[in-house]
C-alpha cells in the first residue's frame, strides 16, 4: 500500500494577516481543515484520490468564502459563471465545464463530463443541458448571492477593471486576492488526480475563461510525473502552460516535483509577470505548495502523518 496523500488551495493572492480579522482567519481555518477531512477521509479509506479531490472541493463549493460554487464572483453583468475541471493520471482521462451558472457543484458536473459526455470540455448552455440530462444539482441565483462579492463588483462594474489588474495603481479596485479552490491527491494504489473550480475574476466579461479548466494551464494529471492545480492570473497561467510545463520538466528532464513547481512559479511564470501558485503531489506521496504571490491558502495531510494548514506567506 502506497503513501497517500492530499493537498488542497482555497487560492491566491495578496493574502496578509494584516488584511484578516482573527474571525476571518478562523473562518478560513475551519474551512480548509473541513475540506482537508472531507478528502482524506476517503483516501483513508481506500478511495481513489478521484473521489477523493471531489469531495474536498464540493466542501469548499459549498462554502461562500471561497470564490467556487456559492461563493464565485460576478460578472460584468452581475451574473455567477463558473469554471471546473477535473483530471486523473492513469488513463489521462479528463472533464471540464467552462462558464456554467446554477450548477450547485461544478466539479460533479466536469466529473460527469469525464465519466459520461464522450467529451472533454462542455460549455455554458450545453454543459446546462447536460447537466439536467444527467441529473446535476442545480442551486438558483440568489443561492450564489453574497454580500461581500456584491459589494466587490458594485465598486469596479462600471469601469473596464477586472479584478485581476495588477497596476499598483489600481489597488482601488483590486484586493490581488484570488478565490479559486484546488484539489491534488494520490491514493493508495499510487495513481494521482487533480481539480480545481472557479467563479473566475469580478467583472470578467465576453464569456472569458480562465486557466481553471484547461488541461496543461490550470490543471493536470499524469502518472509518470505529477497532479497539479493552479491559482492565479489566469491569462498568465495559460500562456505560460503552467501544469503541463511542470510535467514535462519532470517528464523530458528528469526534474523532483520541487524542482519543477520553483523553477515555473518563481523562475518562469514569475520573470513573464505571473503572480500566484499551486498545489501538487506524485505518486510518491511527494507535495508541494508553492507561490509567487504574498500568500496562499493551503493545507495538506499524508500517511506519514504529516500535515499543515496556512493562509500566508512566510
Ligand atoms: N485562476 C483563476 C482564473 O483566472 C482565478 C483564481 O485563481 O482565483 O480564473
Amino acid at each position: 500500500m502506497g503513501k497517500i496523500t492530499l493537498a488542497i488551495h482555497g487560492g491566491a493572492g495578496t493574502i496578509l494577516k494584516a488584511n484578516h480579522t482573527d474571525e476571518l482567519e478562523q473562518n478560513y481555518t475551519a474551512g480548509l481543515q473541513e475540506a482537508l477531512d472531507a478528502g482524506y477521509r476517503l483516501l483513508e479509506n481506500g478511495k481513489s484520490s478521484i473521489e477523493a479531490i471531489e469531495a474536498s472541493i464540493k466542501s469548499m463549493e459549498d462554502n461562500v468564502l471561497f470564490n467556487a460554487g456559492r461563493g464565485a464572483v460576478f460578472t460584468k453583468k452581475g451574473l455567477n459563471e463558473m469554471d471546473a475541471a477535473i483530471m486523473e493520471g492513469k488513463y489521462l482521462e479528463a472533464g471540464a465545464v467552462t462558464g456554467v451558472r446554477n450548477i450547485k457543484n461544478p466539479v460533479s458536473l466536469a466529473r460527469k463530463v469525464l465519466e459520461k459526455s464522450g467529451h472533454v470540455m462542455l460549455s455554458g448552455n450545453g454543459a446546462k443541458d447536460f447537466a439536467l440530462q444527467e441529473g446535476v444539482e442545480q442551486a438558483p441565483d440568489d443561492y450564489f448571492f453574497s454580500k461581500y462579492r456584491y459589494d466587490q463588483w458594485v465598486e469596479i462594474r462600471d469601469t473596464d477593471f477586472y479584478q485581476l489588474d495588477h497596476k499598483e495603481d489600481n489597488l482601488k479596485h483590486y484586493d490581488k486576492k484570488f478565490g479559486t479552490v484546488g484539489a491534488v491527491a494520490v491514493d493508495q494504489n499510487g495513481n494521482v488526480a487533480a481539480a480545481t473550480s472557479t467563479g473566475g475574476m469580478t467583472n470578467k466579461r465576453f464569456g472569458r475563461i480562465g486557466d481553471s479548466p484547461i488541461f496543461g494551464a490550470g490543471t493536470y494529471a499524469n502518472n509518470k510525473t505529477c497532479a497539479i492545480s493552479c491559482t492565479g492570473h489566469g491569462e498568465f497561467f495559460i500562456r505560460a502552460n503552467v501544469a503541463y510545463d511542470i510535467s514535462c520538466l519532470m517528464e523530458y528532464k528528469g526534474l523532483s516535483l520541487n524542482e519543477a513547481c520553483n523553477e515555473v512559479i518563481h523562475s518562469k511564470l514569475k520573470a513573464f509577470g505571473g503572480e500566484g501558485g499551486l498545489i501538487a503531489v506524485d505518486q510518491n506521496g511527494n507535495h508541494e505548495l508553492c507561490f509567487n504571490s504574498k500568500g496562499m491558502y493551503r493545507a495538506f495531510k499524508n500517511s506519514d502523518g504529516e500535515s499543515s494548514l496556512a493562509m500566508f506567506g512566510e
